[in-house]
């Protein structure tokens, strides 16, 4: 939907259109124009002609049913992918897209292997959020969190994803907290400093993947313009102006970066941070073979033992190719 628009449609309407029409999209999830009877039939067919609210989209449901991947298509015919996690506490995670495609090459991720086709504008990175919060209205359900961890590097793209963001946590919009948004980027160190001076309060995840440099550059090429210590310390700033906790994401692959020596050094590395690692088993994109589950327990004891928060995420809708590192459209 181009919400954008909407203000431009609504230029010489009295003011309290535009919060009619933003509790008709946001808070009622209304799906037709028809149904905003608040509004005079005039403007609802004009808004129907230049704005429709339909989202074209395909949906997967995973076997567990905890996972619904929707394939979406863009104004332009290309389709990007979006991902609704339901957790067994009866939350609801919507995983965003902030491109389609990407260009970072991680080795590890379909996406990474489409390259990058382009940007997405915040208002299509906040439909993805509106289709799945429409899908659950009808479960009387709604999207609690969202996460940039879909297609794409969001700090590329750092001023439509904060676009988007705004509309999320705002009181007319999703009115999601800005404790329930999170950021993921590869280490993009312009958008953790900039991110540090928002004055919204959003999780920042950094994918990091490996405690050695050698390791984190075969695995991410983006390594190659920096060393893990030099990442650390951009993070370091950023917790002192925050005081947040930052996430490091790490995908444990079997004889590439789960060994006890990398634990011990990865504990090294984090030691008194501010900060939780998140242990995430590998999802086969075909490049390589996930770390067993104890492996990933031992790699998870050595942490703890050492002082580090972790937490472990096993897989999402794997059968759907829904899961990290998986979204790779093959439509575009
Ligand atoms: S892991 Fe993220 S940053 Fe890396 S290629 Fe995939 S989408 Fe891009």
């Amino acid at each position: 939907m181009e919400f954008s628009k909407i203000t431009e449609l609504l230029a010489g309407e009295p003011k309290y259109r535009l919060t009619q029409v933003n509790q008709a999209v946001f808070s009622d999830l209304a799906e037709n124009w028809d149904d905003v009877t608040a509004l005079p039939k005039i403007l609802r067919e004009r808004l129907k002609k230049e704005c429709p609210m339909e989202i074209p989209a395909e949906i997967s449901v995973s076997a567990g049913e905890d996972t619904v991947k929707a394939l979406l298509k863009l104004s332009d015919g290309k389709f990007i992918e979006t991902v609704l996690m339901r957790h067994e506490d009866g939350r609801n995670t919507v995983c965003v897209s902030s491109m389609v495609g990407c260009p970072m090459k991680c080795a590890f991720c379909a996406t990474g292997e489409m390259g990058l086709m382009r940007k997405l504008t915040a208002d299509e990175i906040i439909t993805q959020v509106l289709f799945f919060a429409r899908l659950l209205k009808k479960e009387n359900e709604r999207v609690g969190s969202v996460v940039f961890m879909g297609m794409g590097e969001p700090f590329l793209n750092y001023d439509n994803v904060m676009n988007a963001v705004r509309t999320m946590n705002s009181p007319e919009g999703f009115g999601i907290g800005a404790r329930h948004i999170s950021i993921s980027t590869c280490g993009i160190f312009d958008g953790i400093k900039k991110l540090a001076k928002e004055d919204l309060a959003l999780n920042l995840a950094i994918s990091l993947h490996s405690s050695d440099d050698e390791v984190r550059r075969q695995l991410m090429p983006v390594a190659h313009g920096y060393e893990i210590t030099e990442l650390l310390a951009v993070i370091d700033e950023y917790i002192a102006a925050t005081n947040r906790k930052v996430m490091f994401e790490y995908l444990l692959i079997s004889g590439v970066n789960d060994t006890d020596e990398m634990a011990l050094e990865l504990a090294k590395l984090l030691k008194n941070k501010l900060c939780v690692v998140n242990l995430i088993q590998y999802n086969d994109t075909g490049a390589f073979i996930a770390s067993s589950h104890n492996r990933m327990n031992r790699f998870k004891e050595i942490l703890e033992v050492n002082g580090i928060q972790t937490t472990m995420r096993y897989r999402f809708g794997r059968d759907i190719k829904g899961a990290c590192g998986q979204l790779a459209t093959g439509r575009n």
